[in-house]
């Protein structure tokens, strides 16, 4: 199948003053067209790293090389030139374009009235206009233009797609870029994949890659990536229509070996959680202490929340948890504040005060201060309270205490989902 490699031009890129968003981007876009992409290499604008980088690129046998950024009108946006160079096509100037960008920039002038050089305005767009010989000119969406570069007469090779830098117009520029027939030779051979994701919750990334091992022989053609985030285990897997049946076989060993943890075949987490309330009609409430409404946060995240989350109190001092949400001041002098008892009574007294269906209570010691020895730091006490009784756990976190507060949310939210 067809197989690309992006080339992120921009030393603000390459220093981290800006994130890049257009190599992620373009690899998924390429992604949903079946296309398979190797390689996201960052330069700076440095014409011979760019070079060298088209010419690493060539060199792992891919049809098609993007590249974003450095097309504009100043002296060291210098990709059309070398992408030219690259591919044995000298550039000439392109009049008729050269008048589009004229007009184009005289309009923005006016807009925003510049009164501009009109020698070095023309001399930008002069550069601008600069096309190597035989390429297809696309639009521009800003004031630079796109290219499609394919090799040079008698030479083989990727075909190179120049678009410009900033994220809109790279993004404005793709529908061109994909329907363009000098792309056709480019794409040939990509077959859209299908793309699976299943989620475990409370499954090492080690024992997963060992079970995957074992059934190396049933899995092929599935390209299987793990990845850990959050506690959460997301396992993607792309395949083409011919491994269906291994993708079968694959669900299968899943669901036999980690029928203890595998939550999702597809939705998030989170998604799980709306729909979950939405199919039953139940509301919820939260009542949270360390975590400091973080649990609220997330719940309202997604529009249409309101139609379920009725609210959330943030009780940090323990007159709070007395006066807003009905603890008892004996089970706190008794228990303490981060206790199970505690964490049952905040999620009664959030479910009773706001008149929801299912209460949520958490109480913890999120650090990096305020650890005793039979209550370290990342001791957390969690409750759900609902109309079919009630689920608690009793939590011991490593890490910072944003990771603490975090992980408690997370699991807050599993023991919302079942
Ligand atoms: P122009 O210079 O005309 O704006 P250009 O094609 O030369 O266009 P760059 O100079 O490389 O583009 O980038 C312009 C701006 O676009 C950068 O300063 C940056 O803010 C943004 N940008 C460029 N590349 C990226 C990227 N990979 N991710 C996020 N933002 C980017
Ligand atoms: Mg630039």
């Amino acid at each position: 199948s067809a197989r690309a490699g992006i080339v992120v031009t921009g030393t603000e890129v390459l220093t981290g003053r800006v994130a890049d968003r257009n190599g992620p981007w373009l690899a998924e876009q390429l992604r949903l067209l079946g296309v398979d992409v190797g390689h996201v290499v960052v330069v700076g604008d440095r014409p011979e790293d760019l070079r060298a980088a088209l010419g690493f690129m060539a060199g792992t046998g891919v049809t098609l090389v993007i590249t974003s950024g450095g097309l504009g009108p100043t002296a060291d946006d210098l990709t059309a030139q070398v992408v030219g160079d690259v591919q044995g096509r000298p550039s000439v100037v392109d009049h008729a374009l050269e008048q589009r960008i004229t007009a184009i920039v005289e309009r923005l002038m006016a807009r925003r009235g510049w009164r501009a050089d009109p020698a070095a305005t023309a001399a930008g767009v002069r550069k601008q206009a600069q096309v190597p010989e035989g390429a297809t000119v696309l639009e521009p969406v800003g004031t630079a233009p796109g290219l499609v570069v394919p090799p040079g007469e008698g030479r083989d090779g990727p075909t190179v797609l120049v678009l410009p830098g900033p994220p809109s117009e790279l993004q404005g520029m793709w529908p061109a870029a994909v329907a363009a027939p000098a792309m056709r030779v480019a794409l040939a051979g990509s077959e859209e994949l299908r793309q699976e994701t299943v989620r475990l919750w409370g499954t090492l990334e080690a024992q997963l890659a060992l079970t995957l091992r074992r059934h190396e022989e049933d899995l092929g053609g599935l390209e299987i990536t793990t990845c850990l985030r959050d506690g959460e285990l997301e396992i993607v897997t792309r395949f083409p229509p011919s491994a269906q049946p291994a993708y079968e076989r694959l669900g299968t060993v899943l669901a036999d070996e980690y029928a203890d943890t595998l939550f999702s075949t597809g939705p998030t987490l989170d998604e799980l959680v709306a729909r979950g309330f939405a199919d039953r009609g139940w509301t919820v409430a939260t009542g949270e202490s360390c975590t400091g409404g973080l649990l609220a946060a997330r719940l309202t995240e997604r529009p249409g929340s309101s139609a379920w989350v009725l609210g959330g109190v943030t009780a940090y001092a323990n007159s709070a948890k007395e006066q807003l949400l009905d603890v008892p001041a004996e089970v706190l002098a008794e228990h303490g504040a981060v206790s199970p008892e505690v964490a049952v009574a905040l999620a009664e007294g959030a479910r009773s005060r706001f008149g929801a269906d299912v209460g949520v209570g958490i109480t913890g010691v999120a650090g990096p201060d305020g650890g005793t020895a039979d209550k370290p730091v990342g001791t957390v006490h969690l409750c759900v309270a609902g109309p079919d009784g009630s689920a608690a756990r009793a939590l011991r976190l490593p890490g910072t205490r944003s990771a603490v507060r975090e992980r408690s949310v997370t699991m807050a939210m599993h023991l919302l989902r079942s």
